[in-house]
């Protein structure tokens, strides 16, 4: 038995068999294939792509019938390009004409296949450059014998075991019903730990060479409240967890006879409490939690595992489909935040990796950059608004300026759609997402130019505190009651209150019950979260009394010492 330590950063207890996912590629061998031999090194080649159409054909006749239109098509793109010249035949050249074994005929293919893709200008077209990798990648693994260990390979209920696993890879691991998940690296904030809290299974995070120490097969124990995670458990340990679960699933049980009561506090103060969702399928989960509506829909996701951005009309269909199951709700539809940890590969491939993601081209900037990603998103969020109350929100404002732009836009779109004879609401509320300390601290000069503003405290948290989200080493410095960050978000409900404009927040930290009293203090009536946690914070609500919390968030702005505050927050959750 063998225990590491990580974040926990997905609450719960699963017992299962590992599956180690292991993504890195042997060294590639390159040496002279002698004349004679050359036919046979060309079969092999062959027989290693015809090896990857067929887990490719395997792999698309495995996929659930929930999963998203995306899954398929971006197996179907991968299965056009086994049959691309390019990467079917072009290697087959180099071996008959240079005598190139099979690995570095491909290789050297792949090289020139990347150099043409970097310099194309279309931001999608350079993305296609990960999917010639995944493929070229799968032909290799055929050649090198090696086990195509890609998700398809994890059965269901199995405990993955991962040195890294991107957004991308987790939306797909969404549909293998995977157990729980352990990682070497990452941060709590990672867009893959939050994919693990709205999936509600238990997850680990930076339990350092977790990988090395478990093998495939073997039984693991993974106590996500902890972060612990156990290695060939003795018998007594897995009956105490077992015990475990059992308290865990009761105490479930108990918080979801609140499903239906009302988010009300003592002194009669109604708070809505929202779902964050990644892809139209958690809607599911959104509304057995009994959620007042969607506070954050993360369309990126919509975007990634695939050749192609869904067009306009896939998006219009993807947005109408969570409106219409959530009648008379409100859905706040964030538009793309691609860039940084969200890359449409899940930055596999290396695709033009800046030195800074989180501080590039990323969310309104990308979307700014190429109008062409942004305006049928534009199109299709406004379409949409004519079927529910739709809310549009804008993520990573810094300056007024890209404000203005993104107002211009709508305009035009909104013109466009008048002249197309086209139905939408007028009136769609705009947001903003504060998440930048500039934003936040000029929160009064945005707060004029729109309808809402929601919190985003995992990039308010990550730039306030120069603390990159994905860091694990950095880690220890993430603190949602910094005196800074606390600052920030009482500036911004300020603003909200003195323009009148409702401030949400949809950053974890409104997920997270240990703070929910202190931010009811502070004066947020809007709390977005992943399903999940909605039910244990609603009951936090319904025992609070908001004026007592007024003072309380009024005392704990006074102290001056940062241990203090968080005994003080601690002391009080447990109230
Ligand atoms: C945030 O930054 O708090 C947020 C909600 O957005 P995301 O986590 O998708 O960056
Ligand atoms: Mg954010």
């Amino acid at each position: 038995m063998l225990a590491l330590h990580g974040t926990g950063v997905s609450d719960g207890v699963a017992i299962g068999k590992a599956f180690v996912l292991q993504r890195e590629l042997p060294e590639i061998p390159e040496y002279v294939i002698p004349r004679e031999y050359i036919e046979e090194e060309v079969a092999r080649f062959q027989r290693a792509v015809e090896a990857s159409r067929r887990q490719l054909m395997t792999i698309r006749e495995h996929i659930p019938s929930n999963a998203p239109p995306e899954a398929t098509s971006f197996l179907d793109a991968h299965l056009l390009m086994l049959d691309d010249k390019m990467i079917s035949q072009a290697p087959i050249e180099a071996i008959r004409n240079q005598q190139y074994n099979a690995e570095w005929a491909l290789k050297a293919q792949s090289e020139i296949l990347s150099t043409i893709f970097e310099q194309m200008d279309d931001h999608y077209l350079r993305n296609k450059k990960t999917d010639v990798n995944q493929v070229v990648n799968r032909i290799q693994r055929n050649l090198l014998q090696q086990n195509y260990d890609e998700h398809e390979k994890i059965a269901e209920g199995e405990i993955v075991v991962a040195d890294d696993l991107t957004p991308a890879d987790t939306v797909m691991l969404k549909h293998n019903r995977v157990r729980a998940f352990v990682t070497s690296l990452g941060g709590p904030i990672s867009h893959t730990a939050i994919l693990a809290r709205s999936l509600g299974i238990p997850a680990i995070v930076a339990a350092h060479s977790a990988s090395r120490y478990v093998s495939s097969g073997e039984e693991l124990i993974v106590d996500g409240k902890r972060g612990m995670l156990i290695i060939a458990p003795d018998r007594s340990i897995v009956d105490e967890y077992r015990r475990r679960q059992k308290d865990i699933a009761r105490k479930k049980r108990e918080l979801n006879r609140l499903r239906t009561s009302r988010a009300i506090t003592r002194d009669r103060h109604r708070v809505a409490l929202l779902a964050n969702i990644e892809l139209p399928a958690d809607v599911r989960a959104a509304a057995q939690a009994g959620a007042d509506g969607i506070g954050l829909y993360r369309t990126e996701f919509l975007f990634m595992n695939r050749p192609e951005p869904p067009n306009e009309e896939e998006q219009f269909r993807a947005y109408t489909k969570v409106i219409k199951s959530l009648p008379g709700k409100p859905v706040t539809i964030r538009t793309l935040d691609l860039g940084a940890d969200k890359q449409v590969d899940g930055g596999r491939a290396g695709t033009a990796i800046t030195v800074n993601p989180a501080l590039g081209l990323r969310a309104v900037r990308l979307c700014l950059h190429d109008t062409s990603l942004f305006r049928p998103q534009l199109r299709a969020i406004l379409r949409a608004s004519a079927f529910g109350k739709v809310r549009m929100m804008i993520p990573m404002l810094s300056g007024q300026e890209e404000l203005f732009q993104v107002l211009d836009l709508i305009e035009e779109t909104k013109s466009d759609l008048k002249r197309e004879r086209i139905k939408f609401n007028p009136k769609i509320p705009l947001g903003g997402m504060i998440e930048v300390p500039a934003a936040a601290i000029s929160a009064d000069l945005f707060a004029s130019h729109l309808d809402f503003f929601s919190i985003g405290t995992n990039d308010l948290i990550q730039y306030t505190l120069a603390i990159d989200r994905v860091d694990d080493a950095v880690n220890y410095l993430y603190d949602p009651l910094h005196p800074s960050v606390l600052r920030l978000i009482s500036i911004t409900i300020q603003a909200g209150k003195q323009a009148r404009i409702p401030v949400a927040m949809c950053g974890e930290m409104a997920g997270d019950p240990r703070y929910t009293q202190l931010l009811l203090g502070l004066g947020l009536s809007e709390f977005s979260m992943h399903p999940a946690t909605l039910l244990e914070v609603k009951k936090i609500v319904r025992g609070a009394h908001l004026g007592q919390l007024t003072r309380f968030a009024r005392d704990i702005m006074k102290l001056r010492d940062t241990r203090e505050i968080h005994a003080r927050v601690e002391k009080q959750s447990r109230h």
